[in-house]
């Protein structure tokens, strides 16, 4: 069953109770980057200019509970006033009396933000009565933070049981650009997996391994492949522990005709510090007392021709330990290559998770891709075929 989208709902004069993630990094009581801000704020503009009346919930850091007044969401208002073109009411409680008239006070065109959702018990551990307490402060209610579906909380998940619920734009944007990646992907398909730890996408493996036609392992992951293949790895970080669930990828791989891609050249150092001496060494050949922590030269370049020939690329996950250089050279050279190809229109590629979103800001290449997703959780639950608890919530039939 579809979800429904608020951009086809009846929208004038009601109010809106949205879910926002809003949790932007904020230094000495100022944003310090408003993407998302900026990006939620273009989806909702629209809808105001309908004349529907905003009630903001969002959550920002883990308060768990509680009052912290470091977590307050009051700070967010001078940047979303600026990106929405409107003044920012606030109510310092999400639920109550005192919201609840804040709330109706509303005129069409106006804006409520909610104090901290997780300031509320009972919000993460998706308490009813709270999600009817939230329900309180809207008509109609819409979910509009990807990065939080995957979580069951109050304001994500009970309350779209509660009242019509819909998907906002963002929301909408997010899941079309995933399903396009991975559920109806131009063909060929390359997945790019990269990071620390095996043991830690296990099933995100063997879900791609299902569903694409490349799957090209990096990082430290690709170190635990290698070792699984009888390759020395030295002092590498590796995980001696998943020979087993390497060779269960690779059976899926065959069984369902993708290829695994593994570096055949690496990079190796003694130490793991900025600007360390390295050493270009074949894969096969990582000395006893060195690490492997990039990529080789002619790994890119077999990497690239393979991004070449796709028409989807799916990217989650550095090739190397890229924070520090010299180890971010393979992951930003596939980025720029992956950039390449899409503004070149041979391709659309999505990226997501933290990491990748910072590589490919060290690479300088995030707005040149399809779509980036931001979202951590969420993005690696997806990856893994798993159905998100607050998007599934959308699908229900037509509500009160
Ligand atoms: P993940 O959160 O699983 O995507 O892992 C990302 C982390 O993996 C980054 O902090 C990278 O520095 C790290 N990483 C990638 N490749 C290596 C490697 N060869 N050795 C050590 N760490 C790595």
């Amino acid at each position: 069953m579809p979800v429904r989208s608020i951009l086809d709902a009846d929208i004038a004069g009601k109010r809106l109770l949205v879910r926002a993630d809003l949790n932007v990094p904020i230094q000495e009581g100022k944003v310090t980057d408003s993407t998302r801000i900026d990006r939620f704020a273009k989806g909702m503009k629209p809808l105001l200019a309908k004349g529907a009346r905003l009630v903001i919930l969002t959550h920002m850091g883990r308060p768990n509970g509680a009052m912290n007044a470091a977590l307050s969401v009051d700070k967010l208002r001078p940047a979303l006033s600026e990106a929405l073109g409107v003044p920012i009411r606030f109510s310092d409680v999400s639920v109550g009396k005192s919201a609840e008239i804040h709330a109706n006070a509303l005129k069409d065109g106006e804006v409520l933000l909610c104090e901290n959702v997780r300031y509320v018990r009972g919000e993460e551990t998706n308490d009813p009565g709270i999600a009817q307490q939230f329900a309180q402060l809207g008509d109609i209610y819409v979910n509009d933070a990807f990065s939080c579906a995957h979580r069951s909380h109050a304001s994500t998940e009970a309350i779209a049981h509660l009242m019509p619920a819909f998907a906002g734009p963002l929301l909408i944007e997010e899941l079309e650009a995933l399903k396009s990646a991975l559920e109806s992907p131009q063909r060929p398909s390359v997945a790019i997996v990269g990071g620390a730890k095996v043991s830690s996408k296990i099933a995100v493996l063997k879900n791609l391994v299902s569903r694409v036609d490349h799957l090209i392992v990096g990082g430290g992951m690709a170190n635990t492949f290698l070792f699984a293949n009888g390759a020395p790895v030295g002092n590498s970080l590796h995980e001696a522990d998943q020979m087993g669930t390497v060779k269960e990828i690779a059976q899926l791989a065959k069984t369902s005709g993708c290829t695994i891609h593994l570096p055949s050249d690496v990079v190796v150092a003694r130490e793991f510090k900025a600007g360390a001496d390295t050493e270009p060494v074949s894969a096969d050949a990582c000395p006893a007392d060195a690490m492997i922590l990039d990529a080789g030269s002619a790994a890119v370049a077999e990497f690239s021709q393979v991004l070449a020939a796709s028409r989807t690329i799916l990217w989650n996950g550095p090739l190397g330990a890229f924070e520090m250089q010299p180890f971010d050279v393979a992951t930003v050279a596939l980025a720029r290559k992956a950039a390449e190809l899409t503004r070149a229109g041979k391709c659309v590629s999505v990226a997501g998770g933290g990491d990748t979103v910072a590589a490919l800001n060290v690479a300088g290449v995030t707005d040149d891709f399809t779509y980036v997703s931001s979202a951590g959780g969420a993005f690696l639950e997806w990856l893994e075929g798993r159905t998100l608890p607050g998007v599934s919530a959308l699908m229900q039939d037509e509500k009160v």
